[in-house]
């Protein structure tokens, strides 16, 4: 069955489409399998005919008005009805935002299983798909078997690199015969998000604040020491989302920003998963925790064990002696 696979792809934009052009070519075996390429949306036309001078073996298009976009709701409902019509065995969906949205909603509608951002794939035993994909916020991969029909992933942007043009192109372009219902979900309207001026992911040296700091004028004492190693000010997603003591994009962590400063200062975190998958890239790592079985302790290459209150004006003091010094 391999060299015959039916792939379905759908991205919502022409790069991620043609990089799944090459997962989608590459599950297909020796023969490279029939690669269906699924373009929705107000620019859709000009989408498939991109992936047909990459190779596709078809395009299915749905041409949307530009005043209603699509959202995950319409995608899925326009996939189901490619499905219907060209029961493919696996169907690969770029892992956006949306795409991640989309598969979810696809698979469950299907009644099939799926797995989200995969960064391998490949076909193994009797058709089914092994994939690779991270978990527990990175730190392990989880290898995983979707077996039954047909296979639905989404896969990262920039994960395969781009179908090139072909010099032939033998595919053609079908329309996609769906007429979607109203949206349910109406966008009332946007507003761009609020961004501090500074940009914790640039740092050498960062102060990370947690739930250690009892008040948000104690944060004072942090900006300092902060301010003494030239560095900036960021913070746990207590600090920066449960209480607004600092911008949301100054969190760092899973749900944050991922920083590689020279030197991490973490005062009154107690090292979850969720920050440390964030800040295990920083070259020197300096814990400041009262708590001896805090498991920060473990990622740190300095550790403190005291009251942040105590050992932060002493480290200020120290630093200011040996700035005259
Ligand atoms: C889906 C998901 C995404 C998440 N994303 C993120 C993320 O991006 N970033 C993030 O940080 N968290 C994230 N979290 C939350 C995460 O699980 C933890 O709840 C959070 O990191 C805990 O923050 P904390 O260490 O500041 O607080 P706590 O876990 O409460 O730790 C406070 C620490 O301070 C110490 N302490 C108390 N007083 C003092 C003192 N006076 N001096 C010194 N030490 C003191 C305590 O011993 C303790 O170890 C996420 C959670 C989920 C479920």
């Amino acid at each position: 069955m391999t060299d015959t696979a039916k792939i379905l792809i759908f991205a919502e934009g022409a790069d991620t489409l043609a990089e799944l052009l090459t997962a989608g070519r590459a599950l297909g075996g020796a023969a490279g399998g029939r690669v269906t390429a699924v373009a929705i949306g107000p620019n859709a036309a000009a989408l498939a005919q991109d992936c047909l001078t990459r190779g596709a073996d078809e395009a299915m298009v749905m041409q949307t008005a530009d005043a209603a976009p699509p959202g995950a709701e319409e995608f899925a409902l326009a996939l189901r009805e490619a499905v219907q019509v060209k029961d493919p065995d696996t169907i690969l969906i770029g892992a956006t935002r949306m795409g991640n949205d989309v598969v979810a909603r696809l698979a469950q509608a299907l009644e099939v299983p799926c797995a989200s951002n995969c960064m391998t794939l490949r076909r193994v035993q009797d058709g089914d798909l092994e994939i690779e994909r991270r978990v527990f916020g990175g730190r392990f991969t989880a290898t995983q078997l979707l077996s039954g029909r047909p296979q639905v992933a989404s896969v990262p942007p920039s994960r395969f690199p781009k179908a090139e043009p072909v010099q032939e192109v033998r595919g053609s372009i079908r329309e996609l015969a769906v007429t979607l219902p109203p949206p349910r979900v109406r966008i009332q309207a946007t507003s761009p998000r609020v961004r501090s001026a500074v940009d914790v992911t640039k740092a050498e040296v960062i102060v990370a604040a947690g739930r250690g700091v009892k008040k948000v004028e104690d944060l004072a004492l942090l900006d300092a020491l902060a301010g003494a190693l030239g560095g900036v000010l960021a913070g746990s997603r207590p600090l920066t989302g449960d209480v607004d003591w600092l911008p949301t994009d100054r969190r760092v962590g899973l749900s944050g920003q991922t920083v590689k400063p020279n030197l991490y200062i973490a005062c009154g975190i107690s090292g979850q998963i969720e920050h440390i998958v964030g800040m295990k890239g920083a070259r020197t790592v300096v814990t400041i925790n009262n708590d001896p079985k805090a498991p920060i302790h473990a990622e740190t290459d300095y550790s403190v064990i005291g009251d942040l209150y105590e050992v932060v004006p002493a480290f200020l003091q120290a630093l200011e002696r040996a700035k005259r010094a």
